[in-house]
């Protein structure tokens, strides 16, 4: 199987019905770089920049960021790299920060929200990027936004330190995309101005299906209790396919479901048009997607939903066993 993955490599995740889905690996260090040749993948989907600064025991300095994050756009040559701005909350502790005593940090003072109350961190950070990307694209990414303000706020500190780089005569990013990760079922019933201002917007599945089955991805007894082909979780992926068809913003989806390949099947089927993952499942993702028809998935997905099915995978299962290569 590793080598006819590797034969697919250079080939896109073109479906029979002429779709073509965007494969994109997600990262969080230096060392997942190489994973972007051996993949094939197009770029960096998710690059999660609290990585760096779990792994040491003080904050790291702005210049020392900005170098790593250079570093890192000169690995992916020319591919593009999402940088997710810091997501840390009371269960991903800091050494050097104040440990936050929570009773639910999932859904606690995290991610953006502390970016937002204590923005000094996130401006650093966005000044590192800033840096780090001088005369060529940069892409960024807020985690955990949960309202259309906290998105508007974010984006007016990145607008902020792009100003002040360009005001002390530093050179800045060529282009700039701001989107948001849609993690918390509100945002996909946030006002269409916001679907009009993100640039992108990609679903963190792994909290997004948390929160819209009240099911903490955290515990092993209720974390796969309900199926992400659950009929009402598609009618929820469709409603955001829709949102962004609507305004024309760009959709994908980083969660761990992107990279298994019946459940990846499914969310292209619906019309989500880029899916980020670890590296090891672009070859098998791949390999599904360019077998299948998405028109005919979603015939089956629609037929299983008539019939008053809880999931449609049973009926994908079913379907994909009479397909052949
Ligand atoms: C997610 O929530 O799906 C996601 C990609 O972010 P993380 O897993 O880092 O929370
Ligand atoms: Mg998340």
């Amino acid at each position: 199987a590793q080598e006819r993955y590797a034969s697919l490599r250079n080939l896109p995740a073109q479906s029979k019905c002429g779709t073509v889905t965007g494969l994109m690996m997600n990262a969080g260090l230096m060392a997942d770089l190489p994973s972007l040749d051996s993949s094939g993948a197009e770029g960096v989907g998710l690059f999660r920049t609290e990585l760096q600064f779990l792994i040491r025991n003080q904050m790291p300095k702005r210049d020392e960021l900005a170098r790593l994050y250079a570093r890192v756009m000169d690995a992916a040559r020319g591919h593009r790299v999402v940088f997710r701005t810091l997501d840390i909350g009371s269960d991903k502790v800091l050494p050097y920060l104040k440990p936050q005593d929570e009773p639910n940090p999932a859904m606690g003072w995290r991610a953006i929200r502390v970016g937002l109350d204590k923005p000094g961190v996130l401006r650093m950070q966005l000044q590192a990027l800033i840096r780090a990307s001088a005369g060529r694209d940069l892409s960024i990414m807020f985690p955990f936004v949960s309202e259309h303000h906290e998105f508007m706020m974010a984006r007016s500190h990145l607008l902020r330190e792009l100003h002040r780089e360009r005001s002390l005569g530093h050179p800045v990013p060529v282009n700039i995309r701001v989107g948001t990760m849609l993690e918390t079922p509100s945002l996909a019933y946030a006002p269409r101005a916001f679907f009009e201002t993100t640039d992108f917007i990609s679903i963190g599945g792994n909290d997004l299906r948390q929160f819209f089955f009240a099911a903490d991805r955290e515990n092993e007894r209720v974390r796969r209790r309900y199926d992400v082909l659950n009929v009402s979780f598609l009618t929820f992926l469709e409603h955001i396919v829709n949102r962004c068809a609507e305004t024309a913003t760009p959709l994908s989806f980083c969660g761990e479901d992107a990279g298994r390949p019946v459940e990846a099947l499914c969310f292209a089927a619906m019309g989500i048009q880029t899916l980020s993952m670890r590296p090891a499942s672009i070859g098998p993702v791949k390999a599904l997607l360019r077998r299948v028809d998405l028109i005919e998935a979603r015939k089956v997905i629609e037929m299983a939903r008539a019939s008053g099915a809880e999931t449609v995978r049973p009926a994908i299962l079913e379907w994909l066993a009479t397909q052949v290569d």
